[in-house]
C-alpha cells in the first residue's frame, strides 16, 4: 500500500475504516487471489456485480446487503492485486467534493 497523500483536506478524514477493510480482505484472500491473478479475480468481481444487479432488481433486502459486501470485497481485492490503496484514492478524488466542480453537493449541469 502506498502512503496516502497528505495534501487532501476536506470533509472526509483519512478513512481507516476502508483501509482496515482492505487490510482484512488482504489477510483473508490476497495470497489466493494473487495466485489466481488479475483476470481470474476480475471474472469473479464481474460475477458478483451481476449478482448485485439481480438483487437490486428483485429488491431482496437481505441478499442485497450480502451482494454489496461481496462486490466491495472483490473490488478491494482487485485494488490490492494492483497495489492500490482504496482509502487513499477515494479521499484524493472525492475528499474535497465533486472532482469536476469542486462543490458539495455537486453543482455540475445535469
Ligand atoms: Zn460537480
Amino acid at each position: 500500500m502506498g502512503e496516502m497523500s497528505e495534501k487532501t483536506e476536506g470533509v472526509m478524514g483519512p478513512d481507516y475504516g476502508i483501509r482496515a477493510f482492505q487490510s482484512q480482505i488482504e489477510s483473508i484472500y490476497l495470497g489466493r487471489d494473487s495466485k489466481r491473478g488479475k483476470e481470474g479475480s476480475t471474472l469473479w468481481f464481474i460475477e458478483e456485480v451481476g449478482e448485485l444487479i439481480r438483487a437490486l432488481r428483485r429488491g431482496e433486502r437481505e441478499n442485497l446487503e450480502e451482494e454489496f459486501a461481496d462486490v466491495f470485497a472483490w473490488m478491494s481485492s482487485l485494488a490490492s492485486i494492483e497495489g492500490i490503496d482504496l482509502a487513499g484514492v477515494v479521499l484524493e478524488k472525492y475528499g474535497k467534493g465533486c472532482p469536476r466542480c469542486k462543490e458539495t453537493p455537486c453543482g455540475c449541469p445535469e
